[in-house]
């Protein structure tokens, strides 16, 4: 049986892609030299794939931002106020995706968005009336080429027609269909290049297909593919889809002269119900993604080999393939030195998962696999009880009552009484929680965990930088001020490490965004908390200011979101956990004199589902009650304050206002106004700060973008309900930069009030 890797992470085993990336927008390298270091790695990656033994590796998998950003520009879609600049095609691309300030203009970044269920974000391209789709395929031809030079045949992949067309922005007056026959075209074209260079497969990918699909999808589809399939010469074309299955489009699907398709049998919950129903032609490849492309464990290799006897006494033709990319996993246990053998046992990364697919494409290929080492080692692994139980968790959870997902009295009491009491002028400027981690922040904690220095020298030392930061903010004039979080690395790995039941790895990063890489702990056991968090850092920022300084946590749906998942255990229950344990917390804080404690949930879409049907039963009706039970325990006057990144909750404002905290920050920025009209027609009773310019860029709004930003917001905010705030946490940006803009933003803050 042959096997297939949709897609390998890319920035570099231990992230050289991103550190040279960095160097280069600091402008301490040449264009040249980062492209080296590029090209080195992909050559590093396919040669890795090539030795593990994997029959169909992808080219142009590789992006030094986003995927979808490069398509985009393959498309020729690059919006004139980027063209205008006039930098190189390499700087065009980073403005794009970074936005631009300096001698050749002043733009912001392009739109970022959560890609479908993960914690990747795609650049949204945007398409103008006037822009003229043409394919310019250099990227995705040398790539291949690179990799065929040092003896690799791969399969270029890009993300398909449907996909880009669904996800793109139309700024003006045309729409999806306006661009359909160009796009067409485009890959028409795209489809003959490859052809010339005999290019034997092209994979598309259609995660778009595993969402539900309205009558106006399938004739977009149809026209698209229509016109692009009897193109394709000798070049065969793999339609790959993954997070989900393609109940919508299946039997329609399997009739088009697609030669292989990609199916994901891991979060593809009806797959195998579909081929049941409609059958696999035997003319075509099923690529099975059944080597989970998202989750860090090991394989169960018995149930996976059934489902191959499954397929394979259907007659269907089966390459073994991971479930997505395995850009959302590490890159390899082989650096993972601190943690214990008997956790790392369980452990697969991306290097590891190709190894599990070739292992399990040879037991397939077995009449009886049954006495195989490969085999016999894994059954056994599986077949031991894990020590992940905590009777005393389990007990508590059974304990919970339906009241205690209720906070008394209701909010508009609270609201009312907060006002009296906190004492806070009208328009309120706060910030999300983090202050720049400049050097000396990151050395710190570095020289402590190293245990170069001492616990108090630790202390000591970040208590420094709180008052550095409290008197920051009391000099710029904001009005509810934070500690500044210079404790923490990742919000959820800290969180994780103070928490019983999670495992930490060394290296395990994962790519967030651009060159953003986070390291999500991995959830092992059962989840309590071991001794208080943040209290020490709360209460210290407190006592050197008659301000109020709120506190800072992270909630259990993002904790649970942007760690490892158990497999063991539902989501459910794991996310319940973790709300006892912050509920704690949030008591603790409270009782130390905190009166405003903000609970993070920057992930909480992250796991709706994609299908609209199973947001509710699947994922809201448990998550949403989870994070009350995280705050109902404190007093009417405590205000409790959330953060979610991004403004894409317009469809779930209903859930939003249901967790029931007083006040919500989110972002808005960098995304259209929509949300604001939805609050309004909604009858949002949370106050809310939209966030009035965007930390993700390094630009610096003006006092007058703030005040129009403002005024915006308050056609459809009332003014009794609005804070004033950046749109999300200020830890990625430097000094100047934070200094500048929050000077301007409680500046517009006052000519607002007047
Ligand atoms: N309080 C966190 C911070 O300011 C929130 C981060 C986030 O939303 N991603 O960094
Ligand atoms: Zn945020």
């Amino acid at each position: 049986m042959q096997t297939s890797v949709i897609g390998f992470p890319r920035i570099g085993t231990l992230r050289e892609l991103k550190f040279a990336s960095e160097k280069y927008f600091r402008k301490e390298i040449e264009a040249a030299e980062l492209l080296k270091i590029a090209a080195d790695l992909r050559k590093t990656h396919w040669n890795t794939q090539k030795s593990a033994g994997i029959d169909y590796i992808s080219s142009n998998d590789f992006s030094f931002y986003d995927m979808v950003l490069d398509t985009a520009v393959t498309l020729g879609i690059v919006p004139k106020r980027y063209k205008e600049l006039n930098l190189s095609e390499f700087d065009t691309y980073f403005a794009m995706a970074r936005g631009y300030q300096g001698d050749c203009g002043d733009v912001k970044a392009l739109a970022m968005k959560k890609w479908f269920n993960t914690n990747y974000h795609y650049i949204v391209p945007e398409v103008e009336d006037d822009t003229v789709i043409k394919l310019s395929a250099d990227k995705l031809l040398n790539e291949y080429e690179e990799a065929k030079a040092v003896g690799i045949e791969t399969k270029p992949v890009v993300i398909g027609a449907y996909t880009m067309l669904k996800l793109i922005r139309y700024t003006g007056s045309k729409k999806a269909e306006d661009y359909v026959d160009a796009v067409a075209d485009a890959y028409k074209e795209l489809l003959k290049k490859c052809d010339e260079k005999n290019i034997e497969w092209i994979q598309f990918d259609e995660p778009s297909l595993v969402q539900d699909m309205k009558k106006e999808d399938f004739e977009l589809f149809g026209k698209i593919y229509d016109a692009v399939l009897p193109c394709k010469g000798n070049c065969k074309i793999l339609l790959q889809t993954y997070f989900g299955d393609v109940r919508d489009i299946y039997g329609d699907l399997i009739k088009q002269p697609f030669d292989g398709i990609g199916l994901d049998f891991i979060e593809g919950k009806e797959t195998l119900n579909l081929i049941e129903k409609y059958g696999f032609p035997e003319d075509k490849l099923l690529f099975a993604g059944l080597v989970n492309g998202k989750n860090i464990w090991k394989n169960h290799y018995e149930r996976t080999l059934n489902r191959l006897d499954e397929l394979k006494n259907r007659k269907i033709n089966v390459v073994l393939s991971t479930s997505c990319s395995l850009l959302h996993v590490p890159y390899t246990l082989k650096h993972e030195v601190k943690l214990s053998k008997e956790y790392l046992a369980y452990f697969a990364f991306a290097e590891e998962k190709l190894t599990e697919l070739k292992e399990i494409s040879e037991l397939a290929d077995k009449d009886n696999y049954a006495s195989e080492v490969s085999y016999t080692n894994n059954k056994q692994l599986f077949d031991k009880k894990r020590d992940c139980d905590n009777e005393e968790v389990k007990q508590r959870l059974l304990n919970v009552t339906e009241k205690d997902y209720i906070r008394l009295p209701e909010r508009s009491e609270r609201q009312k009484l907060q006002k009296k009491v906190l004492n806070i002028p009208e328009f309120p400027t706060t910030t999300i929680g983090s202050f720049p981690q400049t050097k000396d922040v990151k050395a710190n904690r570095s020289a402590f965990r190293k245990g170069e220095i001492s616990k108090s020298e630790y202390v000591d030392f970040n208590k420094k930088k709180i008052e550095e930061c409290i008197k920051w903010q009391k000099e710029i004039g904001l009005d509810v001020l934070v500690h500044g979080e210079y404790e923490r690395n990742d919000m959820v790995e800290y969180f994780g490490e103070a928490l019983g039941g999670f495992l930490f790895t060394e290296k395990a990063w994962v790519q967030s965004y651009g060159t953003r890489c986070v390291k999500p702990p991995v959830i092992w056991g059962d989840v309590y908390r071991k001794n208080p968090i943040t209290v020490e850092w709360s209460v210290f920022a407190q006592s050197l200011t008659e301000k109020i300084v709120k506190g800072m946590l992270t909630g259990p749906v993002t904790i649970l979101n942007w760690s490892f998942p158990r497999e063991d255990i539902s989501i459910k229950e794991s996310i319940s956990q973790i709300a006892l344990a912050i509920r704690d917390e949030v008591n603790d804080l409270e009782a130390n004199g905190i009166k405003m404690i903000q609970i993070d949930e920057a992930a909480l879409r992250e796991k709706l589902p994609l299908r609209k049907s199973d947001w509710y039963t699947e994922y809201l009706d448990f998550a949403i009650p989870a994070f009350r039970l995280t705050h109902s325990g404190v007093k009417p006057e405590t205000q409790i304050h959330t953060h979610m990144c991004y403004s894409e909750f317009t469809d779930i404002i209903p859930a939003i206002d249901d967790m029931d905290a007083d006040v919500i920050t989110f972002e808005a920025s960098r995304s259209d106004l929509q949300i604001l009209d939805a609050l309004r027609e909604n009858n949002f009773e949370t106050e809310v700060g939209p966030g009035v310019y965007d930390i993700h860029s390094p630009r610096v709004p003006s006092v007058e973008e703030i005040v129009s930003a403002l005024k915006v917001m308050l056609t459809k905010i009332d003014k009794e309900k609005l804070w004033v705030n950046p749109d999300c946490g200020l830890k990625t940006r430097g000094v100047p930069e934070t200094d500048a803009s929050l000077r301007n933003m409680v500046k517009a803050a006052e000519e607002i009030r007047k």
